[in-house]
């Protein structure tokens, strides 16, 4: 079964490739932030919750995380497996996913920060489809507006440099040591995330034989 982690610091093209998988495999895309962002735009009390960790950069705590996962993972589309990215983000989501499902394949997306630093501030969503775009790497056909259903395009409130550094430096602190984790268990697999999106796409598929 494809029941495929992806880890990495933000930025490090997780959604971008996240999205291309689950089109390939046939296999759900579940992105939990993309699962926040959208109770918070709708105004769920969940959503009310998250809103004010999110646009700081901060992780949202891990019990409403988890349910929302949980609610997720328990919908038909996840039965060919899926593509998880954004979630585990610390040991304690680990513990919490091996309780929920198994997982078959762990991949870790290594990047240079600075590489991150200039794909995040000029990254760009679709606030319709959810479509990921970026300014120099990945422009829209259209200055602006979704290729798909023209929405014109946002930038996340947590892409500012503020929110970013904030993001960076929970990552190194609180999702790192996870890398180890997975690592002593002989499950951990290293794709290195520079290159192009087909590159990548490239290392991801041979990560998976
Ligand atoms: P993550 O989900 O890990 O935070 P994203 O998939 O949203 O990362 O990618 C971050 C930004 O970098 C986006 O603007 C995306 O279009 C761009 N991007 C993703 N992969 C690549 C790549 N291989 N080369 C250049 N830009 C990329
Ligand atoms: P992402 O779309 O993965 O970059 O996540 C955006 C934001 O959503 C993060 O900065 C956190 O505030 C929140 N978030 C997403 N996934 C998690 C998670 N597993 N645990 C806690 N917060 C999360």
């Amino acid at each position: 079964m494809n029941r495929i982690v992806l880890l990495g610091p933000p930025g490090a093209g997780k959604g971008t490739q996240a999205k291309r998988l689950s089109q390939e495999l046939g296999i759900a895309h579940l992105s939990t932030g993309e699962m926040l962002r959208s109770a918070a735009a709708q105004g769920t009390e969940l959503g009310r919750r998250a809103d004010g960790f999110m646009s700081q950069g901060q992780l949202v705590p891990d019990d409403l995380v988890l349910g929302i996962l949980r609610d997720r993972l328990r919908l038909p589309d996840t039965g060919r497996g899926f593509v998880l990215d954004g979630y585990p983000r610390n040991v304690a989501q680990a513990e919490s996913l091996t309780e929920i499902t198994p997982i078959d394949h762990v991949l870790y997306f290594e990047i240079p920060e600075s590489v991150l630093v200039e794909r995040l501030s000029q990254r760009r969503n679709c606030p319709t489809c959810g479509t990921v775009y970026n300014l120099v790497t990945q422009p829209p056909r259209v200055a602006d507006r979704c290729d798909r259903d023209g929405t014109p395009l946002v930038q996340r409130s947590d892409d500012s440099e503020e929110a970013v550094r904030t993001r960076l430096g929970v990552y190194r602190e609180v999702t790192l040591p996870l890398l180890d984790l997975y690592r002593r268990q002989g499950r951990l697999r290293t794709v290195p995330a520079s290159g192009t999106v087909d590159e990548v796409a490239a290392r991801v598929r041979a990560a998976l034989q």
